[in-house]
């Protein structure tokens, strides 16, 4: 394999610095060409300092200057700041691949970005193909690069499915770990505080996503997702709650057989599999026993108790931008309640408030996504 040349959008986080883990371990097969964060300016730098790219994008401007400064002594490493910047280096000719490794809609721009100049995306911010899955895919088709999923579940699916081009998909079927609150019910959860969901328990991720899997917002989201990530139809789409998360998922073929793929909740796995692709790489990352995990269990989902779930599979029934006005009314509604300014049940009712009072539109093009965000904005925020 040629050495990759990487674009990671979000180093400083929790998928952004377990790819640059995958990195350290792989010298020679990829090169760091470009390392952005919003706010983290000291990790950034640490980060720059060791892996020596060709640009850095802070995206808080205050911290620009900092930066700045500190990189003077390190000429081959242009320092630059705000989101036009973080839309410019994706489209630089010395990157391959893009890790789209930032949070919420503030993908979407910069995957869009990267897409049109023909970059293979490695696509962790699944909050894009929610938002504008069907101009993504079409933007995908039309200028050639690819779309590597990074996301655990549709890591399995995408690996159960090489060699099976030709074969049709009956269904697919998610796992979902249930989160931290997996088994209570409405009452026990009016009064659960955000640390308690911030304790998830098998995957250590950034905060957004942590209370999205606590409250099965991830699950649906993830499901949109695999929609656009596979082609398929609503009615293709089932979820299944694996508290061990060692199935990370499974595709159901026309013969009725069933491929899964398996491993230990860890992250650098999926990572590694979307940098690498189609090559899979060595590595000593702790191996799964069975003998460890006796017992795989397996139960349906409580979509009466954990609404976001049946809310987002309405918003993917119904299509155009109502699944943009889903995210949007959960970006605001995490952000709430991670300054317990709204309950955890309460997040569900922003985005069921949000759904009802929007404006939709049947066939949204680019522009009208930034329209439907700013709107769904302003109207979770007066229902907050
Ligand atoms: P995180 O909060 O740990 O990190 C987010 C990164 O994005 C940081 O580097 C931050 O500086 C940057 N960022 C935040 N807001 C930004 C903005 N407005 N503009 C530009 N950059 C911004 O998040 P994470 O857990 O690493 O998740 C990143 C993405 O990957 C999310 O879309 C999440 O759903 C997805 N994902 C994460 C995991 C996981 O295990 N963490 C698993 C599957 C999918
Ligand atoms: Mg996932």
């Amino acid at each position: 394999m040629k050495t990759k040349s990487l674009a990671l959008l979000g180093a400083t986080g929790s998928i952004g610095t377990q790819a640059l883990e995958v990195v350290r371990q792989q010298p020679g097969r990829f090169r760091v060409a470009v390392l952005t964060a919003q706010r983290n300016a000291a990790l950034l730098l640490a980060q720059a300092r060791e892996f020596r790219p060709a640009a850095v994008v802070i995206g808080e401007e205050s911290q620009y200057q900092f930066l700045k400064e500190a990189l003077a002594n390190q000429p081959e490493t242009q320092v630059l700041a705000g989101a036009a910047a973080l839309a410019e280096v994706v489209t630089r000719p010395d990157v391959d691949v893009v890790l789209t490794a930032l949070v919420g809609y503030a993908g979407l721009l910069p995957t869009v970005a990267a897409i049109r100049a023909g970059k293979d995306i490695a696509l962790a911010n699944k909050e894009t193909l929610v938002v504008a899955g069907e101009l993504i895919t079409g933007l995908v088709r039309q200028h050639g690069g690819r779309l590597l999923p990074v996301d655990s579940e549709h890591s399995a699916i995408f690996q159960c499915l090489v060699g099976e081009e030709a074969n049709p998909i009956e269904k697919i079927i998610l796992t979902a770990s249930g989160g931290p609150f997996r088994g209570r019910d409405r009452a026990a959860l009016a009064t659960v505080t955000k640390a308690q969901a911030l304790k998830h328990p098998n995957w250590d991720m950034g905060a957004k996503i942590t209370i999205d899997s606590a409250s099965l917002m991830n699950k649906g989201l993830e499901v949109i997702e695999a929609k656009w990530l596979f082609n398929l139809t609503n009615e293709q789409i089932e979820v299944v709650v694996h508290p061990q998360s060692i199935v990370h998922s499974l595709v159901q073929f026309q013969d009725g057989s069933l491929k899964a793929q398996l491993g230990l909740p860890d992250m650098k796995l999926p990572i590694q599999y979307a940098l690498g692709f189609p090559e899979r790489l060595g590595n000593d990352f702790p191996r799964f026993s069975f003998l460890a995990y006796p017992t795989l269990t397996f139960e349906a989902p409580d979509t009466a108790t954990f609404r976001n779930l049946p809310l987002a599979f309405a918003a993917m029934r119904r299509g155009g931008n109502a699944p943009c006005i889903l995210n949007a009314a959960n970006e605001v509604a995490v952000a709430a309640f991670l300054r317990e300014q709204v309950s955890f049940l309460g997040m569900a009712d922003v985005v069921e408030s949000c759904l009802d009072r929007v404006s939709y539109l049947a066939e949204p093009q680019l522009a009208d996504y930034a329209a439907t965000d700013a709107e769904t904005r302003r109207v979770a925020a007066e229902l907050l």
